[in-house]
């Protein structure tokens, strides 16, 4: 335990930079023991068709509630696995799990998994899928891996080459967060995507700017042309949704439709008795 008010001796070292570093490394040590201790969890958001209103899938979302910690962000902690070489581990345990659940499902839903960079650059995330679909049993076409485009440029060949495989496999490739960070044209042309999910803070604004309005629509274009499906994510407000059918999206995701929430909470979407409750109620 650190005392809160450290003799500043050096006269250089400020106290509160010192209790931050030593706030990452207790969370670095628990995360290392988080995975053993049942700690991890995953929820479920769902996605839906604009044109059907029906729920095409689930994303799913990674949790982590510390005992010391409490909720802690994946911002935050996926940053952390990453940096101290746990990412593997953890990405192929949630892998596995959202496959499992969705194996389970009376509905032949897709489940959407986010993998972080670590896993296409390090790992063998080809054989990890192939090893996870076999012993869950999930058919191929019912799995979606999510990518952010950041990532994919440190090591261009070996990128292409893993997500080309994970392809052949029948597994769904979407770009995440389109249109932020690295984001380029020329990325979404040399990576095998099927579908575009396009970052949601370009839906925050999109009933009072009209530059995220015009952006949301070049989007839209663009995944025309190339025969992409868009996804759009962050979707709050039934003003957003009447705009983005307008503009002719083809699926949206947001709080409006429903919290990322363990999947109990989803029990009448994944049950086939009661299919009509998957329709949106837009
Ligand atoms: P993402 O994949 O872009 O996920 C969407 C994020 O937006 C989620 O945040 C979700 O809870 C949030 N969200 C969904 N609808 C709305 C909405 O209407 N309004 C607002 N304000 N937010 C909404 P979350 O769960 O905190 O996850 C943050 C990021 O952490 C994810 O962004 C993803 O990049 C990463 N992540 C989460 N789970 C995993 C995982 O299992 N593996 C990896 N590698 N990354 C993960
Ligand atoms: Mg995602
Ligand atoms: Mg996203
Ligand atoms: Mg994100």
């Amino acid at each position: 335990v650190i005392k809160k008010e450290r003799p500043n001796t050096l006269g250089f070292y400020d106290a509160s930079v010192q209790s931050e570093w030593q706030k990452r490394r207790a969370l670095e040590q628990d995360l290392r023991l988080a995975l053993q201790h049942r700690e991890l969890s995953l929820v479920y958001q769902p996605m839906f068709c604009m044109r059907s209103s029906l729920c095409s899938g689930f994303e799913a979302l990674l949790r982590w509630n510390s005992p010391t910690h409490g909720p802690v962000a994946p911002d935050l902690f996926i940053g952390l696995a990453e940096s101290i070489g746990l990412m593997e581990e953890v990405g192929t345990w949630v892998l596995r799990e959202a496959c499992a659940e969705a194996a389970r499902w009376a509905v032949p839903l897709t489940v959407a998994v986010n993998v972080s960079p670590i896993q296409i650059q390090q790992g063998d995330l080809a054989s990890v899928i192939t090893e996870t679909l076999n012993t869950t049993g999930l058919p191929a076409n019912r799995l979606e891996i999510e990518v952010t485009e950041s990532m994919l440029i440190r090591n261009f060949d070996r990128a292409v080459d893993t997500l080309q495989r994970i392809k052949a496999l029948g597994v769904g490739i979407s770009i995440d967060d389109f249109g932020t960070g690295y984001s380029s044209l020329a990325t979404l042309r040399a990576f095998p995507f099927n579908k575009l999910k396009i970052d949601r803070s370009f839906v925050r604004d999109l009933a009072e700017e009209s530059e995220s309005l015009a952006i949301v629509n070049a989007v839209l274009g663009l995944g025309r042309g190339l025969r992409l499906p868009v996804v759009v994510e962050g979707v709050e407000t039934e003003r957003q949704a009447d705009i983005l059918r307008d503009c002719g999206a083809d699926a949206i995701q947001g709080y409006l439709f429903g919290r990322p929430s363990p999947i109990s909470a989803y029990s009448n979407i994944t049950d086939p008795r009661v299919t009509s409750r998957r329709r949106l109620a837009v």
